[in-house]
């Protein structure tokens, strides 16, 4: 479970990033963060594995407050986050099979992988990944040849290899048009399901977030002002 308590981030130039954020995330739900853009939504999922660190408050997960982390454990958390950006992060000009061994990067440690040397169960795992979001045919191609909803599917794989126990997507379907949004958005739904990832995405249209999440949170203004099951949420929410 992922704890927040009274969290707040202040950004150094005074913005206000979270207020007061108290929630308690369960494993294996998969919630969708709406909100207006500067609402925080990013800033909300950054601060899980501190991609942003918050200024106030504790964060806690497995029973741990997260914010004491010394950089090793820092580390050592961060391997089980798969993190999902709106411009996919890929290796542009290298195979789309290299991207996604990339995600274990941090589990093996080693030089060889550095060197992109990765044991044969890695390169088993990163087919796999790639063949449940159903594009293993692309692994040896440049990742800057596929589409862009492809390439999205490349960093859930990537994503996927870590064994992740939780997925932070932060714009995952900003850059892509409506029929491929869904493509991506069923992706991270049978992800969450399948391997019980608790997952958190965040949306700008309030008409996908009820299609797919368990639990919807509305932030304002580094606030949030709105946490239920998507069915609670009417016309007039
Ligand atoms: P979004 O609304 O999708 O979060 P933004 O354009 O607000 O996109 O932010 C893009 C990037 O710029 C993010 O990494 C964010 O952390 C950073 N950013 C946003 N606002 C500021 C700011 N006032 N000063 C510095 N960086 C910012
Ligand atoms: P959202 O994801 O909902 O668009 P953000 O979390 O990106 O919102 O931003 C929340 C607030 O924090 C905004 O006022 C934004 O300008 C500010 N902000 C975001 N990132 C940074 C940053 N790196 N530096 C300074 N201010 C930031």
């Amino acid at each position: 479970m992922i704890e927040f308590k009274n969290v707040s981030l202040t950004y150094p130039n005074g913005h206000q990033g979270l207020k007061n954020v108290n929630l308690k995330l369960n494993d294996g739900e998969f919630i969708v963060v709406v909100g207006l853009s500067g609402a925080g939504k990013s800033t909300l999922i950054r601060s899980i594995n501190q991609l942003v660190k918050p200024t106030e408050g504790e964060l806690i997960i497995d029973g741990e407050n997260t914010l004491n982390f010394k950089e090793k454990q820092l580390r050592q958390l961060r391997t089980k986050i798969g993190m999902i950006f709106q411009n996919y992060n890929l290796v542009k000009r290298t195979s789309v099979l290299k991207n996604v061994l990339s995600g274990r990067l941090g589990h093996t440690g080693t030089i060889r992988s550095l060197l992109g040397l990765y044991p044969q169960e890695d390169v088993k795992l990163a087919l796999e990944s790639l063949d449940r979001v159903g594009i293993v045919e692309k692994a040896y191609i440049r990742a800057d040849q596929l589409s862009g909803g492809q390439q999205q599917r490349v960093s859930i794989a990537r994503a996927l290899t870590q064994k992740p126990k939780v997925i932070l997507a932060d714009e995952p379907v900003a850059s892509l048009d409506p029929p491929t949004s869904h493509i991506v958005m069923k992706d991270l739904k049978k992800i969450n399901r399948e391997d019980n990832i608790t997952t958190l995405v965040n949306l700008h249209f309030i008409d996908m977030a009820m299609e797919y999440a368990d639990r919807i949170i509305g932030m304002r203004a580094g606030e949030v002002v709105f946490d239920g099951p998507a069915s609670s949420v009417t016309e007039k929410t």
